[in-house]
């Protein structure tokens, strides 16, 4: 099971487990997480954000005990397609679908991608993105977007401060 990234020009780039994508712009449901299970996977991209501890509910180490309980609760078996090796969910709906997820996380993790998959850090985006970036540096899921919301927002906070 590997992590799909949208063919793309930009930097940043949305992030989908079996065409299915990792976060929702509007912060509801993601593949029919439970709100816990969504926040751990948001800790630890984050956390690859240089943001470990800003606003997150849980800690990294909680984050990752969460991520280990569902992959049981999936019960994660390991397979052996022509394709190459993967861990597939032996359950179905949304056991099966937090499983695909932390099957994405496990083989990222192996492979040395798992730094670059962050989470935006603007509220209330918290997208899920790949960072293509020459030198990981990459922050916000968009530039046009979050990127630019946030370089106003500071602008601004800058010019009242200065009493302008
Ligand atoms: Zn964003």
């Amino acid at each position: 099971m590997a992590l799909e990234q949208a063919p793309s020009t930009q930097v940043a780039v949305p992030v989908t487990v079996s065409g299915a994508q990792m976060a929702a712009r509007d912060g509801s449901s993601v593949m029919g997480l439970e709100p816990g299970d969504r926040e751990a996977l948001r800790t630890l991209l984050l956390a690859n954000n240089g943001e470990p501890e800003r606003r997150a509910c849980v800690t990294p180490a909680v984050a990752r005990t969460v991520l280990e309980a569902a992959a049981g609760r999936a019960e994660l078996r390991v397979s052996f397609p022509p394709e190459g090796p993967e861990l597939v969910p032996a359950r179905a709906g949304v056991d099966g679908a937090l499983g695909r997820v932390a099957a994405a996380a496990f083989a990222a993790m192996l492979d040395g991608s798992w730094p670059r998959l962050k989470a935006c850090p603007r509220e209330p985006c918290g997208w899920a993105f790949y960072d293509r970036s020459s030198n990981a540096s990459a922050i916000w899921c968009s530039m046009a977007v979050c990127g630019g919301r946030a370089k106003a927002i500071a602008y601004y906070r800058r010019r009242r401060a200065a009493g302008g």
